[in-house]
């Protein structure tokens, strides 16, 4: 059924460079739209993916499923870590905390760097009793690893998380949910960090 032209060996050369052309704009934007949500420091979604995700869960929620919840991961003391030994150290920490709260979560839960040194983890159809316990099992997990660094494995002790937990209400805005677990992330820092606490 193809239709057989004539063509001259240039406009079949121009056809072919044209179809290449084609192929590699449309590689670049599938990178650029995978790029668009990705953080190029750990490789975990980035705020915007993280927004456009819970958007969409909270759009699509069926009535009568559990969650969706969120857990907000600040890490302890980050600055004297920066201070101490470095930026760049610093930001090996924040790729290997990363790569940390992946290994707790699966199936569709989305792991986010939400800013500098602060993550979320937002887990659909959960309730807040499962995110509690996903988020004490991300502290321990944290908080049990030992950073070394450098060529001679140094040991530069431990590095812990305080973290908060908020699971959604019918009706709630998104504003007021991440509200909910920042308060909470932040009476996880005032009552001595490396600890989890429950959205009210
Ligand atoms: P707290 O326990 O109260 O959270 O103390 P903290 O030191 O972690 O918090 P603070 O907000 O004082 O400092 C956060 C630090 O995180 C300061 C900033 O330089 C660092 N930071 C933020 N983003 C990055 C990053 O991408 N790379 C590195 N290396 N550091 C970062
Ligand atoms: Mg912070
Ligand atoms: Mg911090």
């Amino acid at each position: 059924l193809t239709p057989t032209y004539w063509v001259s060996a240039g406009s079949a050369q121009r056809l072919h460079s044209a179809t290449a052309e084609l192929e590699r704009l449309r590689a670049e934007l599938d990178l650029a739209k995978v790029q668009a949500t990705m953080d190029s420091l750990t490789g975990v979604t980035n705020r915007r993916g993280f927004d456009e995700s819970i958007e969409k869960l909270l759009h699509d929620h069926a009535e009568g499923e559990a969650g969706p919840s969120v857990v907000l991961i600040d890490l302890d003391h980050f600055k004297r870590i920066n201070d101490q030994y470095g930026h760049v150290f610093g930001d090996t920490v924040l790729k290997s905390v990363a790569l940390a709260i992946r290994s707790c979560v699966k199936g569709r839960d989305l792991v986010a760097r939400y800013g500098g040194e602060e993550f979320v983890v937002l887990l659909p159809g959960t309730a807040l009793a499962g995110a509690a316990a996903l988020a004490e099992q991300i502290r321990t997990t944290i908080a049990a690893a030992r950073i070394r660094r450098g060529s001679q494995q140094e040991s530069v002790g431990t590095i812990t998380v305080s973290l908060g937990v908020a699971a959604w209400r019918p009706g709630e805005v998104l504003e007021s949910l991440i509200d909910r677990a920042d308060k909470a992330l932040y009476r996880s820092k005032r009552e001595g960090r490396n600890r989890v606490t429950l959205g009210e």
